[in-house]
């Protein structure tokens, strides 16, 4: 488990503590290099480099396009259930949540699937709740073997598998998993953390190296920003992607920027001091471009949590992947209702708006990038 092992190995106080102690020379030294360290990582999102932000935001954009060219992956999520055996204090699927539950049947995620191709999407991420024992390996491998000849690029977020499933998963077209570790911090993961298998902070920690070991295409990584401190969760993101690049080079990294928001759901859902470890808009700016200047390789995503007003700034920077017209519960596409959302959207534009903003960007939006899995064999 070489990278979880790296990541175990990280004095978390001694980061916060370079974190802040950078100046704006570090920021200097930092930019004036071609390939940079963990240390230039932290001096670009050191408060330090807060009046540094227009040459960084510089530096992303013209990196960004020279990697990726003038394009914006475009993706949907895809709820297949809200169920949910662990207690996460701060989202809406919470075990104790008194709310419908609901997993979609087969015939269900096909209508799913069909309102999602109407929209113009092939690239689609499946999205559960953490229920092994309702919705677990039996139901994914239905669940693609329906829905594969409809998708283009398949991701999945769901609770970390073990090796071999993972390695059974792809051959029936699985292409992307995202883990996302919420924070780095043991002590912060047990506080949110308070039930069920989620609790096992190492069985997360060490899915990418069996997401690696399985020849998963690409890895999705990110910090839940606002749990814990979240300049720490992101130098330890960024170490992470780094380390997941040089041992496990056959597969793509992703890093995605969720930052919490609001959920319904009963009095102790609510109960935490959200804005305490909360990076405002601007320190997500920051936060992007540090990435991208610190990694050119990887792909940076941003969902619809954010503003449209803020994605449609960061799409030129360093942002190369967007979900759009997101529904957070199961059934959303083919029958919006009322039903809890596992957290509230702000980007709520329809697909074109959307798509219209990224042209007006000067981005062309790609909807496909890979052969659809049933032409893949085909074509060598
Ligand atoms: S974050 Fe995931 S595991 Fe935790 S309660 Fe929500 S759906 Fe369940």
């Amino acid at each position: 488990m070489k990278v979880a092992q790296t990541l175990l190995q990280q004095d978390l106080s001694h980061i916060a503590l370079s974190v802040n102690s950078k100046t704006a020379r570090d920021v200097e030294v930092a930019l004036s290099k071609s390939v940079l360290n963990l240390d230039d990582f932290m001096a670009l999102i050191s408060p330090a480099a807060t009046p540094y932000l227009e040459n960084m935001a510089t530096r992303a954009h013209t990196l960004t396009r020279q990697r990726f060219g003038n394009t914006m992956q475009l993706f949907v999520p895809l709820y297949l259930s809200n169920l949910c055996a662990n207690e996460c204090t701060y989202c809406g699927f919470t075990m104790s949540n008194k709310i419908k539950r609901t997993t979609l049947s087969i015939n269900e995620t096909l209508e799913e699937i069909n309102a999602i191709n109407t929209m113009g999407f092939s690239q689609v991420l499946l999205v559960t709740g953490e229920h092994e024992s309702k919705v677990g390996m039996h139901y994914f491998e239905q669940v693609i073997d329906a829905i594969r000849d409809n998708v283009s690029y398949l991701m999945m977020e769901v609770q970390p598998l073990d090796c071999t499933e993972y390695e059974k998963l792809k051959t029936l077209g699985l292409d992307a998993v995202l883990v996302y570790q919420e924070t780095y911090s043991p002590s912060y993961y047990s506080n949110y953390h308070t039930r069920g298998k989620k609790q096992d902070f190492m069985w997360r920690l060490e899915a990418s190296d069996r997401l690696g070991q399985a020849g998963i295409d690409k890895i999705g990584i990110g910090a839940l920003l606002g749990l814990g401190n979240w300049r720490v969760d992101s130098v330890m993101t960024a170490l992470h992607a780094q380390t997941i690049q040089q041992h496990y080079w056959q597969s793509r990294v992703s890093i995605a920027f969720p930052r919490l928001r609001r959920c319904e759901g009963n009095s102790e859902v609510g109960s935490i001091d959200r804005n305490l470890n909360l990076p405002n808009e601007r320190q997500l700016l920051q936060l992007i471009c540090a990435h991208r200047i610190y990694n050119p390789y990887a792909e940076l995503t941003l969902s619809t949590r954010e503003s449209a007003k803020f994605r449609d700034g960061a799409m030129t920077l360093g942002i190369t992947s967007m979900s759009a017209a997101s529904q957070t519960q199961p059934g959303g596409y083919s029958k919006p209702t009322q039903a809890l959302n596992q957290f509230d959207i702000d980007d709520n534009r329809t697909v074109s708006e959307v798509v219209n903003a990224i042209h007006a960007n000067g981005l062309d939006t790609i909807w496909q990038d890979w052969l659809p899995f049933q032409l893949r064999d085909k074509s060598v």
